[in-house]
């Protein structure tokens, strides 16, 4: 029997029309660096994305399910390209703008954009790129930046506000089936060439409710959320969706992610919430133990992108910054779990366990974990395995280009479906996943797992330590052991047999977990996205660059 439901489509567009009107007063307030920041209303940004799905339909030809890229860091207009496009019925694509350039090459030609909007200020990233992106056509320019350097570049170069000047601010949108590609974003390509994950509007709209449930960010119109999590790296973690759901005003730190202007537009703008990777607080933190600020109204924060180390939290926590912890992936919109603590732990000394796992799944993300010959695994806290999921906003393919079939690699999908997400961890009772590492992270000595992850938090909460990542190496006696990289605090004395030493005290780590290479780097390489980048340590060791002490 079929249900007696209106069958309505779950649409970006429908997100937009609701935020533009319903919480046409909220606000998207945009960082400038000096003087007064910008602030635009939903109302205005929503009238200004009907303007701009004009310009690139009236002006640029865009049609169909065209992609459209974009190039730029978290502001208003960035938040208009996200509704306009795939309002219009085209796709957005962000770019990731801290890519290496060939990478940059390969997802621009691999999507077959034709129009890209940038900020003034990565114009220099874009230009030189240019003569390697035939199907490029017009550059929108929007904010300050030096335009010649597009002179000569063989593309039509627009101004974004001259574009929208006069455009009507009713745009006809088009019926737009649920299931339609609305976005797009390759993930950074940490292993082999990127891959396009492309987003329909249903799964966007479901995982915005997602992430404006109670138990995940359950943000509402008193709230103002920081966005630091970039626009281009998994839609800010839907928060430009969710904020237009809700009605909670959005601050957008632009190109300003350096630990100074953001603690000052903390100061003086007082966000409720904000988001961002662990790099971008540990810089923070030690921002605000240098120069202490006003940083009060900031309660709430969520972080993600990788494991947050216990010390971090705590030292949140002393701060009045309440610390969540979620995971995801590009494939998983992202949001996958979040560390909301069940209700029988909260007050009691338990609670801070939990709110270190990776958090708890929503319902609709269904989990499994299969240990290492393709068996099933009990969620009993205990037995670790390679995560799987599935659910309606998790990918099942990835983008095979305007020609190609979507791929389902045998390595990221299993045959029923479910994504592999090449996360290695243990699941409890009540559903709360705790990552012991990424499967190519984990370090197997004599035939034993030990977690890098663990070794990493267990040194970073050493008063003298600042970051450390731990990576395999190859060992002949036990096939892999682990090689600790530190970070050390400027002017420390500590040496490496004192942290050996402070590992194994109290049992924080086993005997035979315990790092019997060393080295002190200057700092960790990270990735585009602010990630420990352990290949990069990898290859430095095995061509000799580090300088490694064996106790
Ligand atoms: P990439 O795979 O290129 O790094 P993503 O940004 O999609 O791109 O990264 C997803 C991965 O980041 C996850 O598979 C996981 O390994 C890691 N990750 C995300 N959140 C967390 C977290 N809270 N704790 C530990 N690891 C995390």
């Amino acid at each position: 029997m079929l249900s007696t439901m209106q069958d309505v489509p779950l649409t970006v567009t429908r997100i937009l029309e609701h935020g533009a009107l319903v919480h046409g007063e909220s606000q998207i307030t945009t960082w400038t660096g000096e003087g007064e920041p910008h602030r635009r209303s939903f109302r205005e940004a929503g009238e200004r994305a009907h303007q701009l799905a004009h310009a690139l339909r009236d002006d640029l030809g865009v049609s169909g399910d065209e992609r459209v890229a974009t190039l730029m860091w978290n502001n208003a207009e960035h938040v208009e390209a996200y509704y306009a496009i795939p309002s219009m019925g085209a796709v957005l694509h962000t770019l990731n703008l801290r890519l290496p350039a060939e990478q940059l090459v390969f997802i621009v030609n691999h999507a077959a954009d034709r129009v890209v909007i940038a900020n003034g200020s990565l114009l220099p990233l874009l230009a030189p790129l240019l003569p390697q992106l035939p199907t490029l056509e017009h550059v929108v320019v929007s904010g300050p930046g030096d335009r010649s350097l597009l002179d000569g570049a063989g593309v039509s170069v627009h101004d974004y506000e001259e574009l929208l000047a006069g455009k009507p601010t009713v745009f006809d949108w088009p019926e737009i089936d649920e299931r339609q590609a609305a976005a797009m974003c390759y993930t950074s390509g940490t292993t082999g060439d990127p891959k396009g994950v492309v987003y329909s509007h249903r799964s966007i709209y479901l995982h915005s409710m997602q992430v404006n449930m109670a138990q995940s960010m359950g943000l509402t119109d008193l709230d103002t959320t920081l966005v630091v999590v970039p626009q281009f790296h998994v839609n800010a973690w839907g928060l430009p969706h969710a904020t237009f759901m809700s009605g909670i005003n959005m601050l957008m730190p632009d190109r300003f992610l350096q630990p100074a202007p953001l603690a000052e537009m903390i100061e003086s703008e007082r966000p409720t919430h904000a988001a961002a990777v662990p790099t971008i607080w540990q810089g923070l933190l030690a921002e605000l133990t240098a120069k202490p600020r006003d940083v009060s109204s900031l309660t709430q924060v969520t972080i993600g992108g990788s494991a947050c180390p216990p010390s971090l939290m705590a030292a949140f926590d002393d701060l009045g910054m309440r610390v969540c912890h979620a995971w995801g992936m590009t494939e998983t919109s992202p949001l996958g779990t979040i560390a909301r603590p069940p209700a029988h732990v909260v007050g009691t000394e338990e609670e801070f366990a939990y709110r270190l796992t990776q958090g708890r799944f929503p319902a609709g993300v269904e989990a499994r974990l299969t240990g290492p010959g393709g068996e099933r695994l009990p969620w009993d806290g205990e037995s670790a395995g390679e995560l799987e999921v599935r659910g309606p906003w998790i990918a099942g393919a990835y983008y095979g280009g305007s020609d190609g079939e979507p791929l389902r690699p045998a390595d990221k999908f299993s045959e029923d479906g479910w994504l592999k997400t090449g996360d290695v961890g243990t699941i409890s009772a009540d559903g709360f996943l705790t990552l012991t590492d990424r499967a190519k992270d984990v370090i197997k000595s004599g035939g034993e797992w030990i977690s890098s992850v663990d070794l990493e938090n267990a040194l970073m909460s050493h008063p003298d330590v600042t970051e450390a990542a731990v990576v395999a190496v190859p060992d002949e006696r036990w096939g892999e052991r682990p090689l600790a990289t530190v970070v050390l605090r400027e002017g420390s004395t500590a040496d490496f047999a004192s942290l050996r030493a402070f590992l194994a005290d109290e049992g924080k780590i086993a005997k035979w977990q315990l790092p019997e290479r060393w080295s002190i780097v200057e700092a960790v390489p990270k990735t585009s996205v602010g990630k420990f980048d352990k290949k990069v340590i990898r290859k430095r060791y095995a061509e000799g660059d580090l300088d490694v002490t064996k106790l």
